[in-house]
């Protein structure tokens, strides 16, 4: 029997190698998530872009450097956070991730990820990440900052950083959501 973090490390080295569906043919490098792996908390987006595909690691592009201070200014600490996507592998042109995409890379891997980490709050990330894992057509302003029960833990509904970088309203929102996080990892 393995710990955690060799679980989790032998899952990132198999995303690394995966083929499983298109988007390998054109990614640089796959992302399969990076943060320890006894976080209590998850936060799920929708794809790599370009700087993350080109180092393999989340969030490290403009809208990383956004997210690094948003959570900064709510006092919450990124190096505690596991921090991964619906799928691993940049979809071209930064494209969104077709359903059948993440429907190939959420059962491969996402779950796993999830299982070995065991958060207690996961936070999504957009409205692609919300429609992936919720399966729902909502529109995401009408479910953000909603906090919901599933599967034995919280699911925390934001907007994506790269969104509420770019429209104040969005960043409004967004801001509002992590200091809900930040109550609940306090609690
Ligand atoms: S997106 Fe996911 S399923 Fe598709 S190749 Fe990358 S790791 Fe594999």
């Amino acid at each position: 029997m393995t710990d955690a973090p060799e679980q989790l490390e032998r899952i990132h080295r198999r995303v690394r190698r995966c083929t499983k569906c298109r988007l390998h043919e054109t990614r640089q490098h796959a992302v399969p998530g990076e943060g320890p792996a006894d976080a209590r908390c998850m936060f799920i987006g929708e794809a790599p872009g370009a700087r993350e595909d080109e180092v393999g690691s989340p969030f490290v592009g403009l809208s990383g450097r956004f997210l690094d201070e948003a959570l900064a200014e709510a006092g919450i600490d990124r190096s505690a956070i596991y921090i991964t996507s619906v799928v691993k592998c940049r979809p071209p042109g930064n494209r969104n991730p077709r359903p059948d995409e993440f429907g190939t890379c959420i059962p491969a891997w996402l779950r796993a990820q999830i299982e070995i980490i065991n958060p207690e709050i996961i936070v999504i990330l957009g409205g692609v990440a919300f429609g992936a894992l919720f399966e729902e057509r909502a529109k995401l302003a009408d479910v953000r900052g909603q906090v919901r029960e599933r599967d034995g833990r919280r699911w925390l509904i934001t907007y994506h950083p790269a969104s509420a970088m770019r429209f104040p309203t969005s960043r409004a929102g967004f801001e509002q959501d992590l200091r809900t996080l930040a109550g609940l990892l306090g609690e």
